[in-house]
């Protein structure tokens, strides 16, 4: 009898470990209560990345003297056209994959689902719950069911001036003057985004950087940017109370500064979504901000019951909980026997979608000085590449970090145009442990941003 693996939540840890567990000769049930592609596609990942795209098109469009153009009348966004192109996208990407996992094999149920033993999951498929359930036996099940953001105790979100990033989508409006609460990878992009689409934005920083997580350098280069295109940085604010107020909204910090603004958006974090699952009947232990801890095979402390994504609180980004589902499926189907390779999640790479865009993986500068470890460091600004001088767009630089005895490639950064599709060298670089000369000495298209890798790597 082939093994049993029920996956709850169908985001993209949920969607991977049920393709490839099928894909594996698994019988696989994957629920999902709202939408194929889970929170990444309804209200995260693709109608951010829609909204900056849109953003990006007016951006481009401002910028068209400088790309020997003239374009009579002013670009603006149509907001009813945006709504529909948003949900056009979720729509479809959802359609896609859920046609795939079902010629798959992924058997696709519609519900809600809890586990009630610990090898029983409970699905609800009704309007209410314990309506229309049936209890379906697993010998493995996968726990994907995301997270949310998270609300200050001191703030009610109202969805109408006080939003989270979830109240954005589909946007009703385009803020006025948006003040953003929160300088980590989510308010810099809501930042970004509203900014471009034609909001005035004020963003409150709790230190005195931007990306608090981040190579101070590339922080700067942001920052810089933002002061550029007129957003205002409030920088040691944090806030502690907000109020409406009749013409919007005053959010008020600790050390009794006011801004008002006409919205406020709170970027200030997630919490798991681990209550009702049932986690109590099957003996899952969580963390104490409700995380299910794992192990390196994201397996929790009941042996069969994994979790992944964001609900096993480390890195929250897709791909990572893509990656996570994937070696879910393979240890549940007895692939990891032998030896593999384990996520490595200091390997991953991720993207910040600002404009310019900021991309990094592995070693930081900073972070090897603070380790005191020995590096080599190249950099290389956009403004030397044909490519990114020809498209009017040359901020920014690309920084390759490497060991100096060996010159294997431990990290790098890069902002600028593309920094999301171009870090995958430096990712794969890592990975592979190739060495700087193995950059350098490929041959890349001219003209190409890429050549910038090449050359930061001389
Ligand atoms: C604004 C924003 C932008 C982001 N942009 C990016 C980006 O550009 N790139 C990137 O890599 N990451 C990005 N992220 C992070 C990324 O969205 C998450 O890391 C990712 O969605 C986590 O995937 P997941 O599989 O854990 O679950 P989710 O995508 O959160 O999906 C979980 C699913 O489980 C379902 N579910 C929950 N409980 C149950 C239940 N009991 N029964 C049935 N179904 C259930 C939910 O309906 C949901 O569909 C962004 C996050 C935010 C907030």
């Amino acid at each position: 009898m082939s093994v049993r693996f029920v996956v709850i939540g169908a985001g993209p840890a949920g969607v991977e470990a049920a393709a490839t567990g099928a894909r594996l000769g698994a019988d696989v049930t994957l629920v999902e209560r709202e939408v194929v592609g889970g929170a990444a596609n309804l209200r995260d990942c693709i109608p951010s990345k829609a909204m900056i795209a849109t953003g990006a098109v007016l951006d481009t469009l401002r910028r068209s003297a400088g790309l020997g153009l003239s374009i009579p009348g002013t670009a603006a966004p149509d907001l009813g056209r945006l709504r529909e192109r948003i949900r056009r996208i979720s729509e479809r990407l959802a359609t896609s994959m859920a046609d795939q996992l079902e010629s798959q094999g992924v058997r696709l149920v519609r519900g809600v689902a809890r586990l009630v033993g610990p090898h029983a999951v409970a699905l609800s498929t009704g309007e209410e719950p314990g309506r229309d359930e049936q209890v379906v036996e697993a010998d493995a099940v996968l726990l994907a069911t995301g997270s949310r953001p998270r609300v200050p105790e001191w703030a009610q979100v109202d969805g109408d001036r006080v939003l989270t990033t979830r109240q954005a989508y589909p946007p009703r409006t385009i803020p006025e003057h948006l003040v953003v609460v929160g300088s980590g990878v989510t308010g810099v992009e809501f930042v970004h985004m509203f900014r471009s689409l034609g909001s005035k934005v004020t963003l409150l920083v709790s230190r005195q950087q931007v990306l608090p997580q981040k190579d101070p350098e590339v922080a700067a280069a942001l920052e810089a940017d933002f002061l550029e295109s007129g957003v205002r940085l409030v920088k040691g604010a944090r806030a502690c109370a907000l109020e409406r107020t009749g013409r919007g909204v005053a959010v008020r910090c600790e050390d009794g500064r006011q801004v008002e603004g006409s919205h406020v958006l709170l970027a200030v974090g997630s919490v798991p979504s681990s209550e009702g699952l049932g986690l109590e009947s099957a003996g899952v232990a969580l963390s104490e901000g409700g995380y299910v801890p794992v192990n390196h095979h994201c397996q929790s402390n009941v042996p069969h019951i994994y979790a992944a994504g964001d609900l096993s609180g480390r890195l929250q980004l897709a791909s990572v909980a893509a990656m996570q589902g994937r070696k879910v499926a393979e240890h549940v189907m007895g692939l990891h026997t032998r030896e593999h390779r384990h996520l490595d999640y200091d390997k991953a790479a991720s993207a910040i979608f600002t404009e310019p865009e900021i991309a990094d993986v592995g070693l930081a500068e900073a972070e090897a000085f603070a380790l005191g470890r020995k590096i080599r460091v190249t950099k290389v600004p956009f403004a030397t590449n044909a490519r990114a001088v020809i498209d009017g767009d040359p901020r920014g630089f690309v920084k390759i970090v490497s060991d100096p005895a060996t010159g294997v490639v431990l990290g790098g950064s890069i902002v600028g145009t593309r920094a999301a599709e171009l870090i995958s060298v430096i990712a794969l670089a890592v990975t592979a442990h190739l060495r700087v000369d193995d950059i350098a000495e490929s041959l890349f298209v001219h003209p190409a941003l890429a050549e910038a890798l090449a050359a930061a790597a001389e």
